[in-house]
């Protein structure tokens, strides 16, 4: 099997989900006592939020690259970033090292093109949802239309994930927001909707939407353990 290096910890909540997730797919496909060799660097998340919230990409993306080479120099043969947010620096990941970063969107977007959707709601953080980083590459990559909340909408998934989901706080309120954001993406003609937050799966599930769930934790997982297992 080949060895995969995950840069996680953005928030541990969800990188937890990545190693139990990428463990399990091996076994489905190995069988017996087989789990994943993996590595994983896992930073301290309030630090890399203060600079989000900072808009200090420029020092992100350093941090980011030298977490990629740490683990290519380590042995990982490709890189798994554990969050949608920080692909924005997905070039100066690429630059910094040898190896292949398995992109979360074109995990997503392989998948909503599968399930014969075109046009999607995107559900993350303010950077994913507003910035082009993300929303471009699906556009441009898979044909797809991406829709995203109104103003309240972006701002109240934002705060939810911030000051709750990261900390390992689950609310039924916030929960229910969110099926109230999904039923007006829905409402606007999103086919699908994606969880495009690596912690959102800690909250929403598909009793709360009308229309599939794509859970980009779920998905990018699926796609280390096929790295993996190849
Ligand atoms: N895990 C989240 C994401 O997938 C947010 C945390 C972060 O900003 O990295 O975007």
């Amino acid at each position: 099997m080949r060895t995969i290096g995950l840069i996680g910890g953005m928030s541990w909540e969800s990188s937890a989900h990545y190693y139990r997730l990428i463990n399990e797919g091996v076994r489905a496909r190995r069988g017996g006592a087989h789990s994943a060799p993996l590595l994983m660097l896992s930073v301290d998340f309030a630090a890399i939020a203060a600079l989000q919230h900072d808009g200090n990409w420029a020092a992100l993306a350093q941090r980011m690259a030298d977490a990629a080479r740490t683990l290519a120099d380590a042995g990982a043969e490709a890189i798994v970033l554990c969050t949608n947010t920080m692909h924005k620096v997905a070039d100066a990941i690429e630059a910094a090292q040898p190896r292949p970063l398995l992109h979360i969107a074109d995990a997503a977007g392989a998948a909503i093109v599968a399930g014969g959707h075109r046009r999607v709601g995107l559900l993350g953080t303010a950077f994913t949802m507003e910035q082009p980083f993300y929303r471009a590459r699906l556009a441009e990559r898979f044909g797809l239309e991406v829709i995203v909340p109104d103003d309240a909408g972006r701002a109240d998934v934002h705060r939810i994930i911030y000051d709750e989901l990261v900390r390992g706080i689950i609310r039924p309120e916030s929960k229910a927001r969110y099926a109230e954001v999904i039923a007006r993406l829905v409402a606007a003609g999103a086919q699908a909707i994606i969880l495009g937050c690596t912690e959102i799966m800690l909250l929403v599930d598909q009793a709360d939407s009308p229309v599939p769930l794509f859970d980009t934790t779920a998905i990018h997982a699926a796609a280390a353990v096929a790295f993996v297992t190849t």
